[in-house]
């Protein structure tokens, strides 16, 4: 015999809920830890006694619908046609059908974890379809137990708090995937992602209501939000922040990783001093990028120079394959062009990314493109006010 497994034990269920003696019903604390539900594994009848604690409410259900609820602490007996509360039960337990199902459920908050099981794809404009998954934590509780018995477990068919629990998190990414699609289409990207998660924590708890309100479902904290980018994005994002910060282009940020690996995996070469050895791969890695775009350049005729980085690419990419900039948005946004190496520069630009010249801060009226002082209020040619 085999005693150490309770949920095998005869009359206590998987569930997390125990049937005491003949005719007293209650859910049993050790079974009731982190459980939102329990039914009753069998059919209460006239006569029984239904126990009820004070973080608990015990559900009466049939035919597809709520009979009556119990919600304040008491050992209720199902003979006592004086009790007010019981006599209301009662009325239902007429004729044969003397019996109901009951779902004991708990009043307190609980804390659940979701995550998404398909990805979410995100559609953006620089790197076209990504998949994203979600994960976070949120706190709920039973808001409203007939609502909840009725059109949330009795729709999902939901047996077990396991089921409950698995609905509710689907929800819950769902609220989380409404939230992303509202926030992009206000311009959301994915590059925004990482800032914004608080707001998008925000965004589902203030949506919550309208969407677990009918299924008597309160979420009061949504938390610990994480949105997972495939590695490629990841790193691409990565890549541009690390270019944006140390304020160089392509070509200077690839010669920067080349003498990095440099150092790292030193040439087994003779023996060459650390210094030439860095020296040597920085040379290597621009001599085969630059060999690398005129050899682009031949085999595909119809080319443009990146505004960002300069290097050769297909003139209608919508973004730069090699630095990864928005082409379509840096066509719309005002470039000047270096004085000193002739590179394209986005206005408004401190210092040329190519050759690090500081750039005029004369910047164009947006209404008549005529050069106007970076502090001038409203153009000098037009009038038109100029923000900023
Ligand atoms: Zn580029
Ligand atoms: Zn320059
Ligand atoms: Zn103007």
């Amino acid at each position: 015999m085999v005693f150490g497994k309770k949920q095998s034990s005869p009359g206590v269920p998987s569930s997390g809920g125990s049937v005491v003696g003949a005719t007293t019903i209650e859910w049993d604390p050790q079974f009731k830890q982190g459980n939102v539900m329990w039914k009753v594994p069998r059919l209460i009848r006239f006569g029984d006694n239904i126990v009820v604690r004070e973080d608990e409410i015990a559900v009466f259900y049939r035919d597809g619908k709520v009979l009556t609820y119990f919600d304040q602490p008491n050992r209720y007996a199902l003979t006592d046609f004086n009790a007010p509360i019981v006599g209301g039960l009662l009325k239902f337990f007429t004729g044969v059908q003397q019996q109901a199902e009951v779902y004991y459920l708990q009043k307190r908050f609980l804390d659940g974890k979701f995550g998404s099981t398909q990805p979410y794809q995100f559609v953006d404009p620089v790197f076209g379809i990504v998949n994203l998954r979600v994960f976070g934590e949120y706190r709920y509780r039973v808001s409203q137990p007939e609502n909840f018995i009725n059109q949330f477990v009795g729709t999902f068919a939901a047996e077990t708090a396991a089921d409950v629990e698995a609905r509710l998190k689907e929800q819950m990414v769902i609220l989380v995937y409404n939230a992303l699609g509202k926030m992009k289409s206000q311009g959301l990207k994915v590059t925004d992602l990482a800032a914004n998660l608080t707001n998008i924590e925000q965004l589902v708890l203030a949506t919550s209501p309208d969407h677990f309100g009918q299924y008597g479902v309160e979420i009061n904290k949504v938390s610990g939000l994480t949105i997972s980018l495939p590695d490629e994005v990841q790193k691409a994002i990565d890549t541009r922040s690390e270019m944006s910060v140390l304020g160089v282009n392509y070509l200077q940020y690839q010669a920067g990783q080349a003498m990095v690996d440099a150092a790292k995996n030193p040439s087994g070469g003779a023996g060459a001093a650390a210094g030439v050895g860095v020296g040597l791969g920085a040379g290597v890695g621009l001599g085969y990028a630059v060999g690398g775009q005129f050899a682009q350049g031949f085999a595909q005729p119809p080319m443009k120079a990146c505004p960002s980085c300069g290097a050769m690419i297909p003139a209608n990419s919508a973004f730069c394959p090699s630095c990864g900039a928005n082409l379509s948005t840096a066509k719309q946004q005002a470039s000047v062009v270096c004085p000193k190496c002739g590179t394209a520069v986005q206005a408004g630009t401190k210092f040329c990314p190519n050759c690090g010249t500081q750039l005029s801060q004369e910047k164009k009226c947006p209404n008549c493109g005529e050069s106007v002082s970076p502090t001038a209020k409203f153009c000098p040619n037009c009038g038109k006010a100029l923000t900023q």
